[in-house]
């Protein structure tokens, strides 16, 4: 046989080869779109890293060359990525928390409030729980103002380790037995996965921080209770990562969340963060989730709560939180920015008289 008749003989060999492979790889984005289809039937749609890394493996195990492994495993990876298009694995669909798996409105309830159906809610009380007599003179303020839902810090995550650190899981119960008093709801943050079941009886949402909302363990185990969770964007964190976060929570199997938008880090310090006010109908756009605003720790100021209130509630949000405190003048935390029972009042008034439909109820 002459050379060239050699090399057409090899090259009617190779578009053979070809064709055989093209044909293997149609077959193979056939069966990818089926597998797709028994995920979702199934519910676990997502791309499953540990599933890849086996078949890559498979790869490395197989190969007796001509070509080196790892580029190899690079061909196929990228041919893993092409059929998990074809599965249509974007993350809008996939996201337990996604407007697009679940079009209602996700409505939390607790015994005698919620929040997210409609009626917006106000959450008030102290930056942190001090003494019985702060939380329940707040606790009593609240009730007459016909506030359902108390805040209160016992764990406090603070930038100093020198500045108050709250008091803890005594906190905690001096802020319930001034709710129960008063027939208020608690809500309190947790800050370790380990103070999460002690909390439980004395809390009726369970708080994670702006500095906690990348702990994923912490995510996790709140997942697992079956207590309302109010998640808070963190300091610098991209309303996708907040999202991602909400999902953690989700994934664990608690759906009762409910996300806070409370001022993300930019250069402007006129403010002591930057109240990211479009983030609310995002989240409510993108998102099947209850969205609120934290207007206190967003502004850092007094003069800012009412306005930058009246700002989240005509976005759509389902609620505003707020802190107040008998004597802020000697708050040992947030001293500057909470308000008094008279700016309360003053707060609360300016509030309902534009916003009329907020969820109050005087006694
Ligand atoms: C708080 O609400 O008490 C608090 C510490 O807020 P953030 O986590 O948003 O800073
Ligand atoms: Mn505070």
């Amino acid at each position: 046989m002459s050379p060239q008749d050699q090399l057409n003989r090899l090259r009617r060999e190779m578009d053979e080869l070809n064709r055989e492979m093209l044909d293997l790889l149609s077959r193979r984005g056939e069966l990818a779109v089926e597998i797709g289809k028994v995920k979702r039937l199934q519910g676990v749609e997502r791309y499953d890293p540990v599933r890849e890394r086996e078949m890559l493996d498979f790869i490395a195990a197989e190969n007796r060359g001509p070509f080196e492994t790892p580029r190899l495993q690079h061909l196929f990876k990228e041919m893993f990525k092409a059929s998990a298009e074809l599965q249509g694995e974007d993350r809008d669909k996939t996201l337990l928390v996604s407007r697009k798996r679940q079009a209602e409105d996700t409505v939390v309830t607790l015994g005698g409030a919620t929040i997210g159906n409609g009626r917006p809610q106000l959450i008030a009380g102290p930056c942190a729980v001090e003494s019985f007599e702060q939380v329940n003179a707040v606790a009593e303020k609240l009730a007459l103002s016909g506030v359902k839902i108390m805040r209160g810090g016992a764990y406090k995550p603070r930038t100093s380790p020198y500045d108050f650190q709250g008091l803890g899981f005594d906190g905690l119960k001096l802020l319930k037995q001034a709710a129960d008093r008063h027939d208020l709801r608690v809500i309190s943050e947790i800050m370790t996965p380990g103070a999460i079941d002690s909390a439980l009886p004395y809390v009726d949402i369970i708080q994670v921080g702006a500095r906690n909302m990348q702990n994923f363990d912490l995510l996790k185990e709140v997942g697992k209770t079956d207590k309302p969770v109010l998640l808070k964007r963190g300091l610098s964190a991209t309303i996708e990562e907040f999202i991602y976060a909400a999902e953690y929570i989700m994934a664990s199997g608690n759906h009762q969340i409910i996300l806070c938008e409370r001022g993300i880090r930019t250069y402007e310090r006129a403010t002591r963060n930057t109240l990211d006010i479009t983030a609310v109908p995002i989240l409510k756009q993108e998102t099947h989730l209850p969205v609120m605003v934290d207007v206190t720790h967003s502004t850092g100021r007094r003069d800012l709560l009412l306005p930058a209130a009246k700002a989240a509630l005509a976005v759509g949000a389902d609620g505003v939180m707020v802190e107040m405190h008998p004597n802020p003048a000697i708050a040992l935390s947030d001293a500057q920015q909470q308000l008094d029972f008279d700016q309360f009042d003053e707060f609360v008034n300016g509030l309902t008289t534009q916003f009329p439909q907020l969820d109050l109820v005087k006694k």
